[in-house]
């Protein structure tokens, strides 16, 4: 533990941050002239709702970009991560490793399958998921399925272990070639929670396409946003296919007739949100390479105070630098909330880190790996700091 000056960090973000305005936001969403083009075109076109031209360009410069075979555009992140579990094999009673440390989208979305999330620890370095911990987890709680249909389950409660849900904290890449051999180890499927990490890539692959689904968000607050949207990316056909038909009703194609053979959902992106997002892809590329700026000006900045670190991109990863973070040093929680305090303040606005999932009310009897102690040590130490791409 180095002595932190609270002062310093006030003055580090104020060197890196634009002087003269009243209040900076954590994230704030960078609109061009393309976005009034394209929202335009779509009005005067009439298709608003769920069909149009928008919607397919979208998918199509999604996949492209992040070099999924296919694409399917929902209304939020949290929709996507719903079906994508659900195509993943997730059913009622199952239980799905979830990081404790994530947005609660995560967990509500296995909760939405019926099924239980399992909270797991995560790693300083990546922030994601700890695929040594989690498979040191597996020998002590993991046995095979008894009634023969393969996989495993959890010895202590019965239940089927259905997927794992890597999340890519603030943009930075998991450990996912090492959880992608822990799930295969345990036949366990991989849905990727890549919400905060479009841009980002690990070993040169686009982050949400390591696991048979992965799930990105255009929320207001994300990298780009379609005002609210999601999309599951996926390499295979069929399950592409099959996440199209639940998120339009589950409806079977004919000229007149409305037949629905299965429950399906309401989920599609409209026209309207999808012609946004067209118009914010186009200006991704451009967006990450001012946020890396940005991002380079926080490290040479925070590399000069003493007491805690400023998070960099993991080894082998390539990050969008989505919200940048500070590491409080342990044995320096205690100042975490005056940093807060005296930052917000003074006009810049920053965060903790999410409350852990576990100690919500409605997961706390959720099972868990018995200990969270890197999760719960990242909990008292992390603060976000102001990261739009137009500073
Ligand atoms: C934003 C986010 C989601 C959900 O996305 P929405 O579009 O807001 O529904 C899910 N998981 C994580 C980690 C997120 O940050």
């Amino acid at each position: 533990m180095n002595h932190l000056n609270v002062s310093a960090v006030l003055s580090s973000l104020k060197a890196v941050l634009p002087q003269g305005r009243e209040f900076i936001p954590l994230h704030e969403p960078v609109f061009s002239q393309a976005e009034k083009t394209y929202v335009t075109e779509c009005i005067e076109s009439g298709w608003v709702s769920s069909v149009g031209a928008f919607v397919n360009r979208f998918e199509q410069e999604l996949s492209d970009f992040t070099g999924a075979k296919r694409a399917i555009a929902v209304v939020n992140g949290t929709s996507a991560l719903h079906i994508a579990l659900q195509l993943a094999g997730v059913k009622a009673g199952d239980e799905v490793f979830v990081p404790a440390l994530t947005f609660v989208a995560t967990a509500n979305a296995v909760s939405y399958c019926g099924a239980l999330p399992h909270f797991v620890d995560s790693e300083e370095q990546t922030l994601g998921i700890d695929p040594a911990k989690l498979d040191v987890w597996l020998q002590s709680i993991a046995i095979p399925n008894p009634n023969g249909q393969g996989g495993y389950v959890n010895s202590s409660t019965g239940r089927r272990l259905a997927a794992i849900v890597p999340m890519h904290t603030f943009g930075h890449a998991s450990d996912i070639a090492g959880l992608v051999k822990v799930a295969n180890h345990w036949e366990i499927p991989i849905v990727e929670d890549a919400a905060e990490s479009l841009g980002s890539s690990y070993e040169g692959k686009h982050t949400g396409t390591f696991g048979k689904l992965g799930v990105i968000s255009f929320n207001g607050n994300k990298i780009i946003t379609t005002g609210g949207g999601g999309a599951i990316i996926t390499d295979d056909d069929e399950l592409a296919d099959q996440a199209k038909y639940l998120t339009t009703t589950a409806k079977q194609p004919h000229r007149w007739e409305f037949n629905h053979d299965a429950v399906g959902y309401n989920y599609r992106m409209p026209n309207l949100n999808a012609a946004l997002g067209c118009a914010q892809l186009e200006n991704l590329p451009a967006l990450l390479e001012r946020k890396r700026l940005l991002a380079h000006r926080y490290r040479d900045t925070f590399d000069s105070v003493q007491g805690l670190r400023w998070i960099s991109e993991p080894k082998g990863s390539r990050s969008n630098y989505w919200l940048n973070a500070l590491l409080l040093d342990q044995g320096n929680e205690q100042y975490r909330d005056q940093i807060l305090d005296l930052t917000n303040s003074n006009g810049i606005m920053t965060r903790p880190a999410w409350n852990l999932m576990h100690r919500l009310p409605m997961y706390a009897t959720s099972p868990r790996m018995k200990s969270l102690a890197v999760a719960e040590s990242l909990e008292r130490r992390l603060i976000n700091i102001p990261s739009s791409a137009n500073l």
